[in-house]
């Protein structure tokens, strides 16, 4: 407070008021000459001494109002003025957020458009600052900024109550100042989002162990098993591509990984090892999304081949092609058949495993983005983009998300994982979505909020994003 009580006598702030004294002098003495002049101009030399002084009262009173409101009025307009340089003094009974960046460091640009719509549609509820610290860096060091950007929240009396350091989008801004008490949304348009939610599944997942994919809680088809040894017991997965998700997110060394992996033989459903094997690879005719089915003996894959189309192919071969495209968030292998496309604002294509992991596209690359994802029960296309962080535009408007979550061994809920992620185009399509899927827990969100969940990890959080413990083998 101490600092703040400074810098209000700082010359370029606290002038204002000195400057408003003197005038205020300069103008009584003028005051009092005039009314001298006037009375013997008129020639009443012997004007009442009473009046005389009345008028003087009189004029005084005037200007000290005037010059008093003009102060008052100015007052807001030089804050906004003033902005970036970090004098502006707190406008009394309002809470404040103070974000100390810079105009050049990436996460303080894409603050900026934030602060800029915040001061715009919180007016007169919520003062919004911005502190260059490059051109003003004192503040800086009076609140003891690590780094850049720094958002503190301050209450209405100009107490501290929270601070934040990194890019802090709008919904959790604003969802900060609900839980601090300041509910800004009261009065405003509200922003009606999704209620939806379903912790507890609608039924048991009664399926024996042994029948459940690893990676994708699918049901395993005996025919196209795969099984990776590890110290603590089998893991088992759908098929090879689940193997091969399952392999790019492993983080450990792979070499001779391969000699833990057996696959299924389509011929007579015996286990070979992966490396063993021959495989059919060919396309749904619908979609081109791949097919792969494993052999232990080249005849049998060359009779299949010739029954169903496709390409024999050997282990090295499958896993290039499978690992050819990855998940431009978490790094996943991907079919882009089951991906959400995202393309960059410099143009460039990648994908996004999962809804969500799309959105975190623009997180990871720290550009705008367009995500083009189907909805999960119609394939209906729903069309997000971003601007700063921020969605730019959604079509349908209507669209939510589906946060997947499931109960930890703690009770805690945490993602249920890229599997359980989704989009709809409207909430109505993603309670059926969930009707059908009695196992799914989790809640609707916004697609807002789902961009909001990514932007604010830290680098150090993406480059771990599903790099396992949730992925590798237990
Ligand atoms: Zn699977
Ligand atoms: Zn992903």
């Amino acid at each position: 407070m101490h600092e703040v009580g400074l810098l209000a006598q700082c010359p370029c702030s606290g002038g204002d008021q000195g400057g408003g004294l003197f005038l205020t002098l300069c103008l009584v003495a003028c005051a009092v000459w005039l009314v001298h002049r006037i009375g013997r101009k008129d020639g009443v030399s012997r004007m009442n001494k009473a009046w005389k002084i009345a008028i003087v009262v009189a004029l005084v009173a005037v200007v000290a109002i005037v010059i008093i409101e003009k102060q008052k009025g100015s007052l807001p307009g030089t804050d906004a003025d003033k902005g970036d340089t970090g004098t502006s003094q707190p406008a009394a009974g309002l809470p404040r957020l103070l974000d100390l960046g810079s105009t050049v460091c990436i996460p303080c640009k894409m603050m900026a458009p934030i602060l800029e719509e915040l001061k715009k549609e919180y007016e007169g509820k919520l003062q919004v600052e911005f502190i260059d610290v490059n051109v003003n860096p004192e503040p800086a060091r009076e609140h003891g900024i690590k780094l850049i950007p720094t958002q503190i929240f301050f209450d209405a009396s100009g107490k501290e109550r929270f601070r934040h350091e990194g890019f802090f989008s709008k919904e959790d801004i604003l969802a900060k100042w609900k839980e601090l008490g300041v509910d800004l949304s009261v009065g405003a348009p509200a922003a009606t989002g999704p209620t939806f939610s379903r912790m507890e599944p609608a039924k048991p997942d009664d399926r024996p162990k042994t029948a459940i994919c690893y990676m994708c809680d699918g049901d395993i088809n005996p025919k196209t098993l795969v099984v990776v040894k590890s110290a603590k017991g089998d893991v088992r997965l759908c098929g090879p591509h689940c193997y091969f998700i399952m392999y790019s997110c492993l983080t450990e060394d792979k070499t001779d990984f391969e000699k833990k992996v057996s696959v299924t033989d389509w011929a007579d459903g015996k286990m070979v090892p992966v490396t063993e094997a021959v495989y059919v690879y060919g396309a749904e005719e619908k979609t081109g999304r791949p097919t792969i089915k494993a052999f232990a003996a080249r005849e049998a894959a060359e009779k299949e081949r010739q029954a169903s189309g496709g390409n024999v192919l050997a282990w090295n071969v499958v896993q290039e092609k499978e690992l050819a495209a990855r998940c431009g968030f978490c790094d996943r292998a991907v079919y882009p058949q089951d991906a959400a496309r995202v393309v960059t604002a410099d143009g460039i294509n990648t994908w996004g495993c999962c809804s969500h992991c799309a959105l975190g596209v623009a997180a990871r690359t720290g550009k705008d983005i367009e995500v083009r994802q189907p909805d999960r029960l119609t394939g209906e296309m729903i069309v997000v983009k971003t601007a700063s962080g921020s969605v730019a535009s959604l079509e349908p408007k209507t669209a939510v998300a589906w946060f997947g979550l499931r109960k930890a061994p703690d009770g805690k809920f945490a993602s249920a994982g890229c599997f359980h992620q989704g989009f709809f185009v409207n909430e109505d399509n993603l309670k059926k979505w969930v009707e059908q899927n009695p196992t799914a827990t989790g809640k609707a969100i916004t697609i807002a909020q789902a961009l909001a969940d990514k932007m604010k990890l830290s680098p150090q959080q993406i480059q771990k994003a599903c790099k396992i413990g949730e992925c590798a083998p237990k």
